[in-house]
């Protein structure tokens, strides 16, 4: 009755929650225990290196985010930024075997474009030095022109950054297209926000269809490409495709997030193939969390269950 009554909890309600100040707030200060090694690795970067220990030594890759997005002042962008080095340098001195992930908005997309430049350039010097990948989460549409600028500005100078591209995007196919020359590091993912159909598909099949064509687009092309997804169907597709195409198994990889789907997870690295686990962190993970609502009400359910057992 529970799982049924989420279950007819829409989308757009979640999508609608996920913007909630009042609510992100009383989340912060009541809710960290609960999300804690269930959807996200822990309250800060060294209460999540045990699980990312646990992770690397049942055959995982991993990517770190710092959660909280929007961030509106100067000087927490360049905390964050300073955070974000000292990962950097934490995952290199406990040898993880761990990517980072990070938000734009975290670093001050929305005060000024030249303090993003400013901050990434000194996360970017660390990373590049260690050999770091940084991924470049893609956030709302509005953001999206502007966050594949600043990553073309810093691909002329940098190896190890990436970002993600969004199957539901009508500009996805033509962004791929784009970026083709810097021959990119891709994470391909259907989109978690809520979209204008003037911007995006509105039918989720069009999504999965969309989402297919670009997943072979890269594949074909020989771009090292992030196949981000829980869902069966896509997960079949790619790997009839690389069977199809001979398409050697170290030129992609999974990704999944932290505590979603474990089993699958564990049953592609046994078949060989590359599984990195997406790991957030932090207070902020009230968010994350309606976003991840919204794609499966079920995991309300197994979040409570997980409270119940602490
Ligand atoms: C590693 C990673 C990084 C991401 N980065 C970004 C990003 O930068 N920007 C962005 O907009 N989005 C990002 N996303 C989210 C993504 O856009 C989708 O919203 C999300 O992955 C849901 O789509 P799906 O392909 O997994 O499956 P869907 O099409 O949503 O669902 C298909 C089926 O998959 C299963 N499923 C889906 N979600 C879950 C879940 N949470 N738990 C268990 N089963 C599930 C269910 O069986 C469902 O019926 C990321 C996702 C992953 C995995």
């Amino acid at each position: 009755m529970g799982v049924f009554f989420v279950s007819v909890i829409s989308r757009d309600l979640f999508l609608y929650l996920s913007n909630n100040k009042t609510l992100n707030r009383a989340a912060q200060n009541w809710g960290s225990n609960i999300a804690s090694g269930k959807i996200v690795g822990g309250i800060d970067f060294p209460s999540s290196i045990k699980f990312i220990k646990e992770l690397n030594e049942q055959g995982f890759s991993v990517t770190v985010d710092h959660l909280g997005e929007f961030v509106t002042s100067e000087e927490i962008a360049r905390e964050r930024t300073k955070e974000c080095i000292q990962t950097i340098e934490t995952i290199v001195a406990q040898r993880l075997d761990s990517h980072v992930s990070l938000k734009l908005t975290s670093l001050g997309l929305d005060i000024s474009k030249e303090l993003v430049f400013e901050n990434m350039r000194k996360i970017m010097d660390i990373a590049e030095k260690y050999k770091i990948m940084v991924t470049i989460d893609m956030e709302d549409e509005t953001r999206c022109e502007e966050t594949l600028s600043i990553f073309k500005g810093l691909k002329a100078d940098y190896t190890y950054i990436s970002t993600v591209i969004q199957a539901y995007l009508y500009r996805a196919e033509q962004d791929i297209r784009n970026l083709n020359s810097y021959e990119p590091f891709l994470r391909l993912v259907k989109g978690a926000y809520k979209e204008s159909p003037t911007v995006a598909f509105p039918k989720k099949a069009d999504v999965d269809e969309n989402y297919k064509k670009l997943i072979k687009s890269r594949l074909l092309n020989g771009h090292y490409t992030g196949v981000a997804t829980h869902d069966d169907a896509i997960i079949e597709y790619t790997k009839r495709l690389v069977e199809e195409y001979k398409i050697p198994k170290h030129s992609f990889e999974f990704q999944m997030l932290y505590g979603m789907r474990t089993q699958t997870q564990k049953e592609l690295v046994n078949q060989g193939y590359k599984m990195r686990v997406y790991v957030p962190y932090g207070i902020d993970w009230y968010g994350y969390f309606m976003r991840r609502l919204a794609e499966r009400p079920a995991n309300l359910a197994f979040v409570l269950k997980g409270m119940t057992k602490k």
